[in-house]
C-alpha cells in the first residue's frame, strides 16, 4: 500500500476519507484538517488568550501538538483529581508533553478544594464532571483567558446524544457544538476545536509525532458502551460519526435563566451550585471561596 500524496510506504488507511498515507503526510492531512473544522465553524481566534484543557490523555496530547502547529498562542491546565497512581501518572504525562512542546503549564489540585475524586462515593464520574467544569471556568475566568478548550473528539459527541436521546433524556444541545459563547460575565466561552475529529485520528497523529500521552483507563471509567455502539456504526458505515456531529451544530440555545450559587457566586442552575454541594459533604463548610 502507497501513500496517496507522495507514493511513500503507507502506514495509516483511513477508509472515512478513502485514503492511505505515509506518517509525514498523515500528520499533515490531520492538521489541515484540525484546521479547517476551527475556520469553518470559528471555533478559535488567533487573538485570542487561550486555555486548553489537558487530562494526559491522547486527545488532549494531540490538541496541544496540532495548536502549536497551527501557530495558536496559548497555556495549558491539568486538574490533579488525586486519584492514586492514574493521576500522577497523567501529570507526569503533561508535564514531558509540555517540556516537549515549551507550552506554560498550570496545574490545579482537587484537594486544594477539599476533597479528591476516591472520596467521592456514588456518582463518581458526575461528580467529577462537575469538578473539572467548575475548575476549569473559575480558573480561566480569574486569569483573564477568552475561552477553554478541551480534546472531546466526535465520538464523545455522538455517544453522549445517543445515550440522552435513548433515555429519553432532554438532550442539551449547547453542549453538542464546537463553541460555546458565554451567556454571563462569570461564565468563558468553550471551544472543541477536535469535534469532528475521531479518537483513532487523534491516535495516529499523537503516536506519529511520538507525543507523551496516558494509555490506561482511569480506574472508575464505566464501559463505554455507547461508544462502542458508535464504534460498530463507524465500522460499518465510515464517515458517519463525523457526519453525524456535524448534523448537531447549529442547535444551541443558552439557558433561560441565569442564577449565582449562594456560597461560591460561580453560575448555578439553583440556590446552590453542584460543585459546592460537592465540597460540602467534605468540608462541612458554606463559607464563600
Ligand atoms: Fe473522572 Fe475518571 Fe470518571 Fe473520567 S472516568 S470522569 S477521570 S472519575
Ligand atoms: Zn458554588
Amino acid at each position: 500500500m502507497r501513500c496517496r500524496k507522495c507514493g511513500k510506504k503507507a502506514v495509516v488507511s483511513l477508509r472515512a476519507y478513502r485514503i492511505s498515507l505515509c506518517g509525514d503526510c498523515y500528520v499533515d492531512f490531520y492538521r489541515k484538517l484540525v484546521e479547517r473544522s476551527i475556520k469553518k465553524y470559528r471555533i478559535l481566534g488567533k487573538d485570542e488568550r487561550i486555555l486548553l484543557a489537558v487530562s494526559g490523555g491522547k486527545d488532549s496530547s494531540a490538541m496541544v501538538s496540532v495548536l502549536k502547529e497551527l501557530g495558536f498562542d496559548f497555556e495549558i491546565l491539568h486538574i490533579d483529581l488525586g486519584i492514586g497512581e492514574y493521576s500522577k501518572d497523567s501529570r507526569r504525562k503533561v508535564e514531558n508533553l509540555s517540556e516537549m512542546l515549551s507550552v506554560n503549564l498550570n496545574i490545579v489540585e482537587l484537594e486544594d478544594y477539599g476533597f479528591t475524586i476516591p472520596q467521592v462515593r456514588g456518582r463518581v464520574c458526575s461528580a467529577c464532571g462537575t469538578a473539572k467544569r467548575y475548575i476549569m471556568n473559575r480558573f480561566a475566568r480569574e486569569r483573564g483567558f477568552d475561552v477553554v478548550a478541551t480534546g472531546h473528539t466526535a465520538e464523545d459527541l455522538a455517544s453522549f446524544y445517543l445515550k440522552n436521546i435513548a433515555g429519553g433524556q432532554q438532550v442539551f444541545a449547547e453542549k453538542l457544538i464546537p463553541r460555546i459563547e458565554p451567556f454571563d460575565a462569570k461564565v468563558v466561552a468553550k471551544a472543541r476545536p477536535l469535534f469532528e475529529i475521531s479518537e483513532r485520528e487523534n491516535m495516529l497523529y499523537a503516536l506519529i509525532k511520538g507525543l507523551p500521552f496516558k494509555s490506561g483507563e482511569c480506574p472508575y471509567a464505566p464501559r463505554p458502551e455507547w461508544k462502542e455502539i458508535v464504534y460498530d456504526i463507524e465500522l460499518k458505515k465510515p464517515g458517519f460519526t463525523r457526519n453525524f456531529v456535524r448534523g448537531l451544530v447549529g442547535k444551541a440555545e443558552n439557558p433561560l435563566e441565569t442564577r449565582y450559587c449562594s456560597i461560591c457566586g460561580e453560575i448555578s442552575s439553583g440556590e446552590v451550585c453542584s460543585f459546592c454541594k460537592i465540597r460540602m459533604k467534605f468540608t462541612r463548610s458554606s463559607k464563600g471561596f
